[in-house]
C-alpha cells in the first residue's frame, strides 16, 4: 500500500513543470461568465478540459445546460466500488480593472512561489488539482480506487443561475455516492483546513411609502410622517443591545456553538484587534459572547445591505420624500428553515410599520444552510488525506459565504459532501493579482491522489449503501 502511495507521489512530483503548463493553458482562455462577449470561450475552456480528462482516460463530453454547458467525465462503473463526484467550476470572475495587474490577467505568470492569473485558483488551478491526481493514479496504476465522476460547471460566478435544472435534466449520469467541492481555502498557510458548514441565505426588499409625492418640508414639515425615519426606527428595531436579532422565531434551529466548537476555535491563531484594522473599523461587532470566528461561520445574521430615498444631488432640496427603500438578508446556520426565517422577518415588519406610513415588504430566493456531520467517514478520510499532503492534521472550519452547488446538491441529490478547498486567505480572488500558491497547488494535488484511496476505503459501496 505505502509502496504504490511512493509511486503515485513520485509521478506527481516529477510532473510539476508539466501541471504549470496545462494551468497557464486553462488561465489563457478568458472564460468570463458574467460578459456575453466571452461565450465563445466558455465553450473552448470546457472543451479544452473534455480533452484532457480523454487524454487521461476519461470518457468525457460536454453536457449541455441552459447556459453555459458542464464539462463532465467519468471513470469505472463498478458496483463494488463506490461513486465520488467531483466540482469545480471553469468560469472566472472578470479581470478589470486591467491596469492593477502586474501580470496580465489571461496570461499564467510564475514569481514569487505563486501562479498569478485570473482563475489560478478559483477555481482552475484546484480543478487541475484533481485532473492531476486522477491522472497520477492511472498512468501509475491504471485504475482507480473508486468510480469518478468529474462536472465542471461554467457558471458558478454569476450565481449557477441554470444549475439545478441541470442536475434534475442529467441526473442518470450524476449518481453518486459523494460530492467532493474543491472551491474553498484553508484557515492559513500553516494551517490546513477543511470547510463543514456553509450558511444559508434569505433576501427581502423592503418598501415604506409617505405622501402620494414628495411634500415642501416648509408647508408640509410637522404635519406627515418622514418615511426615511420611519425605515430607520424599523431596521433599528429588528436588533437589540446585544446585537441579537428581536425577531420572534428567527434563531429556531439555530444551535449555540457547543463546547467541542467553542474549545476548537480558540485554538486557532486569531487576533481581533488585527481583524478590526484589516477591515477598517474601530472595533468589531456582534452577537455579545459569541466569538468572532463563530459570529461568522456558526451563528446566522441579519444585515440591511442598502437603503435609500429622498434627494440624494447636489446641493439641498427640501422635501418629506415619498418613500424609502432598503434591501435585507439574512445568512442561517443549522437547522433554520428558510421559509420560516423569510415569514418570521416579514411578520415582524409589518406588525412594527410605524403609524402614519405603509410598509411592503417583498422576499426573494433563499437556500438553506450546509452542514457535513464531522463524523462523516468521508470527514476522516479527507482529514488524513490533508495531512499526508500538507504534513499537518486540517482544523475545522465553516465558510460564513453561500456555496450556491452546495446547496444544489444538498437539495436535489441529498448527497453528503466534503469542501476541500487549499486556497490561501491571501490569494486575491475576485480581485486584481489572483494567485495560487505552488505549494498549495503541489501539496494540493497530493493531497487528492491521496484522497482517493482514502475515500475507497472509508465509503461504503453504492450496492452496499443503497437500503
Ligand atoms: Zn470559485
Amino acid at each position: 500500500m505505502i509502496d504504490r502511495d511512493e509511486d503515485v507521489l513520485a509521478y506527481v512530483r516529477k510532473s510539476h513543470e508539466r501541471y504549470l503548463d496545462e494551468l497557464k493553458a486553462l488561465i489563457a482562455i478568458p472564460s468570463v461568465s458574467a460578459n456575453p462577449q466571452h461565450r465563445g470561450d466558455m465553450e473552448r475552456c470546457a472543451t479544452l478540459l473534455v480533452e484532457r480528462m480523454r487524454e487521461i482516460g476519461f470518457h468525457a463530453e460536454l453536457l449541455p445546460t441552459d447556459g453555459a454547458p458542464f464539462a463532465y467525465g467519468r471513470f469505472g462503473e463498478d458496483p463494488a466500488k463506490p461513486t465520488v463526484l467531483i466540482y469545480g467550476h471553469y468560469d472566472v470572475q472578470p479581470a478589470e480593472p486591467f491596469e492593477l495587474w502586474l501580470s496580465p490577467p489571461f496570461e499564467g505568470s510564475v514569481r514569487d512561489g505563486n501562479i498569478y492569473g485570473r482563475g489560478a485558483v478559483d477555481d482552475k488551478g484546484q480543478v487541475l488539482m484533481h485532473i492531476a491526481a486522477l491522472e497520477a493514479h492511472l498512468r501509475v496504476r491504471g485504475d482507480l480506487p473508486l468510480n469518478v465522476i468529474v462536472l465542471i460547471e461554467g457558471e458558478e460566478e454569476v450565481g449557477s443561475p441554470n444549475f439545478e435544472r441541470a442536475l434534475e435534466r442529467h441526473h442518470e449520469l450524476l449518481q453518486a455516492d459523494l460530492a467532493i467541492i474543491s472551491d474553498t481555502a484553508v484557515y492559513a498557510a500553516d494551517t490546513p483546513a477543511l470547510t463543514t458548514s456553509v450558511r444559508g441565505l434569505v433576501h427581502w426588499d423592503v418598501r415604506v411609502t409617505g405622501p402620494s409625492e414628495d411634500l415642501h418640508s416648509g408647508y408640509f414639515g410637522g404635519l406627515v410622517r418622514n418615511p426615511i425615519e420611519a425605515l430607520a426606527m424599523l431596521i433599528a428595531s429588528l436588533k437589540d443591545e446585544q446585537a441579537r436579532v428581536r425577531v420572534p422565531g428567527f434563531y429556531d434551529g439555530a444551535p449555540a456553538v457547543d463546547e467541542a466548537t467553542e474549545i476548537q476555535i480558540r485554538e486557532l491563531a486569531y487576533d481581533e484587534n488585527a481583524s478590526a484594522t484589516e477591515l477598517g473599523v474601530p472595533q468589531l461587532w456582534g452577537e455579545r459572547g459569541v466569538h468572532p470566528l463563530a459570529r461568522m461561520w456558526y451563528r446566522p445574521t441579519l444585515e440591511c445591505n442598502g437603503i435609500w430615498g429622498g434627494y440624494q444631488g447636489p446641493g439641498h432640496k427640501t422635501v418629506i420624500p415619498s418613500y424609502a427603500c432598503a434591501k435585507l438578508s439574512a445568512r442561517l446556520v443549522g437547522a433554520q428553515d428558510p421559509f420560516a426565517v423569510r415569514d418570521a422577518v416579514k411578520k415582524y415588519l409589518l406588525a412594527h410599520a410605524p403609524a402614519g406610513v405603509r410598509v411592503e415588504v417583498a422576499d426573494e430566493g433563499t437556500a438553506r444552510a450546509v452542514l457535513i456531520g464531522r463524523d462523516h467517514p468521508a470527514v476522516a478520510a479527507a482529514s488524513k488525506a490533508m495531512e499526508r499532503g500538507f504534513g499537518k492534521a486540517p482544523v475545522f472550519i465553516g465558510t460564513g459565504g453561500s456555496i450556491t452547488p452546495v446547496g444544489s446538491f444538498d437539495r436535489i441529490y441529498g448527497l453528503p459532501q466534503v469542501m476541500i478547498g487549499v486556497g490561501l486567505p491571501d490569494d486575491r480572488i475576485h480581485a486584481p493579482n489572483e494567485k495560487f500558491s505552488l505549494k498549495q497547488f503541489f501539496g494540493g494535488i497530493e493531497t487528492m491522489a491521496m484522497l482517493y484511496d482514502e475515500l475507497a476505503e472509508s465509503l461504503p459501496a453504492r450496492e452496499r449503501s443503497a437500503r
